[in-house]
């Protein structure tokens, strides 16, 4: 009998060996992990396929879009089932793409959409929305006065989003001529020391008179923070960012910018793992949307943003353990 059971177990983990190594082999192209959110994103994704027996390959192509296609053609040989690609530079993507659709690999576009090229699945978040509540943000602390907007990548498709959502804000106040937008700039790569050489230039070309920043994402706050501190400006000019980066809600906790957005990291992870793993098993996928990326109407899940500011700290951010109390207050 305990033979009997040994040998019952033995092949027990011996069968879960064989389905676990023959589980779905995923590629993770992650576009730069040097930024904190992105790190967070990779772990919890890859936790969560292997938890679904899925093996992951992960690999960062560190802000290059060409390092980002040799690593998706080095995938493509390596024989993954499935290509989960934060792009770099999403408009440079669809041949790599086209080759790995005639292998019969599956592509699901993770956070930012992969334009003109034939994917399967675009997992993100409401990223219009995102522009929106940064724009709200900064409008409802100063109805008035003059703007200085700081987009992020020019080569990333969510800065062109958060872009339109800012624009749906505050185009009917410039229009009323509430306020005036005195710079617009983007961000080379997301980098915040671009932020901070734009906020450097834009307070000097307007002898500092700037009343409110919209920056697109927490890297680039912090960047032009660090500008406007520079001048005695840091806390007195509204400012908005996006990420819920752990220094961007301590910032916002010393009252230095305004708000951030966040956006529950884990949800994106764990429903791209799940729906990448059933893209390799030919699974039907439950969407809530489709996005046209200039050659197909891309099936879409959109994850819904939180606007956080001091207040709401704790019930967000804390409450869901996406930095612990003691972090963000430093205690
Ligand atoms: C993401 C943001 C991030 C930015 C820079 C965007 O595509 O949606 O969350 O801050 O890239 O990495």
């Amino acid at each position: 009998m305990r033979l009997l059971s040994s040998l019952i177990l033995i092949g027990g983990i011996f069968l879960s060996a064989m389905s676990f190594a023959a589980g779905p082999k995923i590629g993770l192209l992650m576009s730069d992990l040097r930024l904190e959110r992105w790190q967070k994103d990779r772990d919890l994704f890859t936790e969560a396929a292997e938890a679904l027996g899925a093996t992951v390959y992960a690999q960062s192509a560190n802000g290059d879009a060409t390092t980002q296609i040799s690593q998706i053609e080095n995938m493509i040989s390596r024989g993954v089932d499935v290509l989960v690609i934060v792009p770099e530079n999403g408009e440079v993507l669809g041949n790599v793409i086209a080759e790995a659709k005639s292998e019969g690999i599956k592509v699901l576009a993770y956070d930012r959409l992969i334009k003109f090229a034939e994917i399967d699945l675009y997992v993100s978040f409401d990223n219009v929305r995102v522009g929106e509540m940064q724009a709200e943000a900064i409008i409802s602390k100063t109805p008035k006065g003059k703007y200085f907007l700081i987009g992020g990548s020019p080569t990333d498709n969510n800065a062109k989003m958060f872009r339109e959502g800012q624009m749906n804000i505050l185009q009917p106040a410039i229009d009323a001529g509430d306020i005036t937008v005195v710079g617009d700039q983007w961000a080379t790569g997301w980098s915040a020391e671009a932020a901070l050489n734009i906020m450097e230039n834009g307070l000097t070309a307007n002898a500092n008179k700037i009343d409110a920043v919209v920056a697109s994402n927490d890297g680039t706050a912090g960047g032009a923070i660090q500008a406007l501190a520079t001048q005695g400006l840091a806390g007195k000019v509204a400012i908005s960012g996006q990420d819920a980066d752990l220094a961007a809600v301590r910032r916002i906790v010393a009252g230095t910018q305004t708000m951030t957005v966040y956006k529950p990291i884990s949800n994106l992870a764990k429903t791209s793992a799940e729906l990448a793993v059933k893209l390799a098993k030919s699974e039907k996928i439950n969407t809530n949307g489709t996005v046209e990326n200039g050659k197909v109407d891309v099936p879409a899940v959109l994850l819904a943003p939180i606007a956080v500011f001091k207040d709401n700290i704790d019930a967000t951010i804390i409450a869901d353990g996406f930095h612990s109390h003691d972090a963000v207050y430093q205690k």
